[in-house]
């Protein structure tokens, strides 16, 4: 082998290397910017990253919500509620208004407050037994218009669904089409927010409403989320918005003065999504077919009560019931989750996590028990006892959704 043989073989597997290497730096980085940052919003790695919600790969969302939905089946229905303040809902001395027809809505009448204050805010309000089954019929009907144009459709409750509509040229449009493809087939109104991301799509359906269509577009998002009331984000509840307040955080534009660590100092691990609320920034999926993820049951009581003896009696119902939807359903959870609601409405939520899913009754009858004698009534009686299970080792390996979303329980 000559010498200028070898030269020419070394040099050429010099080269060979420095492009392996190379391009295994190239793909590490490629591996780094996409996968790491993307997944993680790119907190992960530079918590300076520049990022907007006009440099992220642009989704298309769509919120849809039906208007006053239980209400409007009720005066679709029936002639007689139309044009009329109506209040679906039990009208005795315990129920509760489910929906309010938007004739009853200047009233003060909205759906949680009870039927007793809302005869009295409205006393010539109609009430009218919700008819679950026809509503859940609705419900279908409207699912299967969303399923004919994507099949990422996820439900938020039986009248409210976000759709990802990426592949389509003009979400408006679709939305447009949705809507009036709903009333042609239901007669019913719907509004429509149509967004880069689930928070913004879900506060653009909220507003033009009733029968409303509103689009937020990538070069508007900047502008609008710094004019929005902080109470307005979705994600931000009531308390939460009343801390902001306190702090001096009225708007998006207030919020966004805030670094990443002082809003997790005063929010904790929720400050990282707020800090991204203010920039537009939402990188939450279109989940369809939700995971189940906690099962409860609950019950009110026929009469306000402070008696632990009895608390203790009908928790242990309710822990059987629970009990036996783990069954049905084959679910585990680590954590138990008790809500009690006091006779003024305010609802407290305790909860305990095991280093293990909860593997029988006595187990999680003894943690609800366990839970209900740390609570302080504060010279209050309980309206409504319930108990949940959650935090299920096999949707939540790292153990993040400890709080359950109550509301969303079967
Ligand atoms: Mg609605």
């Amino acid at each position: 082998m000559s010498l200028d043989k070898i030269r020419y073989d070394a040099a050429r597997h010099r080269t060979k290397r420095k492009l392996c290497s190379s391009f295994a730096f190239a793909l590490t980085f490629h591996y780094l910017c996409t996968e790491v940052i993307g997944k993680s919003g790119g907190r992960l790695l530079f918590a300076p990253w520049p990022r907007t919600a006009t440099d992220m790969p642009q989704r298309k969302i769509i919120h849809i919500d039906m208007d006053a939905f239980y209400a409007s089946v009720e005066q679709r229905d029936n002639p007689d509620y139309r044009g009329k303040p109506i209040a679906v809902g039990h009208s005795g001395p315990r129920g509760v208004v489910a929906t309010a027809s938007y004739e009853a809505r200047p009233y003060g009448v909205h759906s949680a407050i009870s039927s007793a204050q809302a005869r009295r805010l409205c006393p010539r309000l109609i009430f009218v037994a919700p008819r679950h089954e026809v509503y859940k019929a609705v419900s279908m009907q409207i699912r299967r218009i969303f399923l004919d144009y994507t099949d990422l459709v996820e439900p938020l409750s039986l009248d409210e669904a976000f759709l990802d509509v990426s592949h389509e040229r003009s979400a408006t449009l679709v939305a447009r089409e949705i809507k009036k493809r709903i009333w042609d087939e239901t007669r019913l109104t719907a509004s429509a927010g149509i967004s880069i991301n689930k928070m913004l799509a879900k506060i653009a359906s909220d507003y033009r409403k009733p029968n409303g269509l509103f689009t937020i577009a990538p070069a508007q998002v900047e502008a609008f989320v710094a004019a929005l009331p902080v109470e307005r984000f979705f994600g931000i509840g009531e308390v939460t918005a009343q801390k902001m307040h306190a702090l001096g955080i009225l708007t998006g534009a207030d919020l966004r003065q805030w670094d990443r660590a002082s809003l997790v100092r005063q929010f904790g691990k929720a400050g990282i999504l707020y800090y991204g609320y203010a920039r537009g920034i939402d990188d939450r999926e279109v989940i369809p077919n939700r995971i189940r993820k906690s099962i409860s049951a609950e019950t009110t009581f026929a009469e306000d009560t402070d008696d632990r003896s009895r608390l203790t009696n009908v928790l242990t119902e309710v822990c059987d019931e629970v009990w036996s939807r783990l069954q049905r359903h084959r679910f585990k959870g680590k954590t138990v989750v008790l809500k009690l609601k006091f006779d003024n409405f305010k609802q407290i939520t305790r909860s305990k996590t095991q280093p293990s899913p909860i593997d029988s009754m006595p187990l999680l009858l003894r943690l609800a028990q366990e839970l209900l004698a740390s609570c302080d009534f504060e010279g209050h009686k309980i309206r409504l006892i319930g108990v949940g299970v959650g935090n299920s080792p096999e949707i939540a390996p790292d153990g993040i959704q400890l709080r359950l979303p109550f509301d969303d329980l079967i």
